[in-house]
């Protein structure tokens, strides 16, 4: 009897800091913002010309960019985490995750584009060799540290960090990456000028459209082709720690219907993966599956960042 007391007790706790928690009031100066102040609010990152061409290479009806954000302990140093445990779950994506990722990926013969913080690669020096080996993927940056911008909010650390991302992967790759990922899929209000001073070709951060667009900063058109990524098109919130959907079956479903979309309009589909997370043998299993099914229809075109952006910077040339 006392233990139910006390177990209604707890639990009536937890609701009340559940209730407490949504009643929270929240700032909404939003609510006083003139029309122009609303239309100065999302100024930064506008929507500009779309980019699906009228053909892709070889006639084909789709591009499919597999991408992987090699995070592995990058994000948890970037917060001075030190406990064994927890680093070991995400040295998973480097030891077990990505070789069998490079593996599923031969097998099929199919590129990829490998996001990676510098300092993934400072821990692990073996990936970058391992995923050039290949000759057919491409390596972008995904940060120093997996740093969150808008925490750092400030312009010329966050530029520091990135040219130090640009030249640690340029020395380690051999060529200066042309693709662009912000760690946490997340800009500062400096992100964009700091990207166009560095000359990227593409950015996949942004997710205003599921097709490629050239994007627009402040009214003026940046020259970045935008290869849009989306919340539902990665699996960290699904099958991560805390996820919310620990079978990998209905969200591998869900990339196969949005593939099924993009293949009947004839433009893009771009899935992001994590070697810490779909390196296990579950979604390991699905993207097998997910890959195999893709390759059998006919007229898809499986690229890197780098060859959707170079393929469509040519064709939107003379539009
Ligand atoms: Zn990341």
């Amino acid at each position: 009897m006392m233990r139910s007391i006390l177990a209604a007790a707890a639990l009536a706790a937890a609701l009340g800091a559940i209730v407490a928690a949504q009643q929270a009031p929240v700032a909404q100066p939003g609510t006083k913002w003139t029309e122009e102040q609303l239309r100065q609010a999302v100024a930064p990152a506008r929507v500009g010309r779309k980019l699906t061409p009228k053909s892709w290479p070889n006639n084909a009806r789709v591009a499919v960019c597999l991408s992987f954000d090699v995070d592995n302990e990058s994000y948890l140093l970037a917060r001075g985490e030190k406990s064994p445990t927890t680093l070991s779950a995400a040295d998973f994506g480097a030891e077990t995750g990505l070789p069998r990722i490079l593996e599923l990926l031969d097998r099929h013969q199919v590129p990829a584009s490998f996001f990676i913080p510098a300092v993934s690669a400072v821990i692990h020096p073996e990936m970058i060799p391992a995923i050039l080996k290949r000759g057919r993927h491409e390596i972008g940056v995904h940060g120093w540290i997996h740093e969150s911008l808008p925490a750092l909010n400030d312009a010329g650390e966050e530029e520091r960090l990135l040219n130090q991302a640009i030249e640690y992967l340029t020395k380690a790759t051999g060529k200066r990456p042309v693709g662009y990922r912000a760690p946490g899929w997340a800009f500062s209000e400096h992100t964009i000028g700091i990207l166009r001073r560095a000359g990227f070709l593409y950015d996949s951060s942004l997710s205003a459209m599921d097709e490629p667009y050239e994007l627009v900063s402040n009214g003026e058109p940046t020259g970045l082709t935008e290869l849009s990524i989306d919340w539902t098109l990665t699996e960290t919130p699904y099958l991560g720690r805390g996820g919310t959907m620990p079978s990998p079956t209905q969200l591998f479903q869900l990339y196969r219907e949005e593939f099924d979309g993009a293949y009947d309009q004839r433009t893009m589909f771009v899935l992001t993966l994590h070697p810490h997370v779909s390196g296990h043998r579950a979604p390991l299993k699905h993207l097998d599956e997910l890959i195999a099914y893709m390759r059998s229809k006919p007229g898809v075109w499986f690229a890197t960042g780098e060859q959707i952006a170079r393929y469509l910077k040519d064709a939107n040339k003379s539009d």
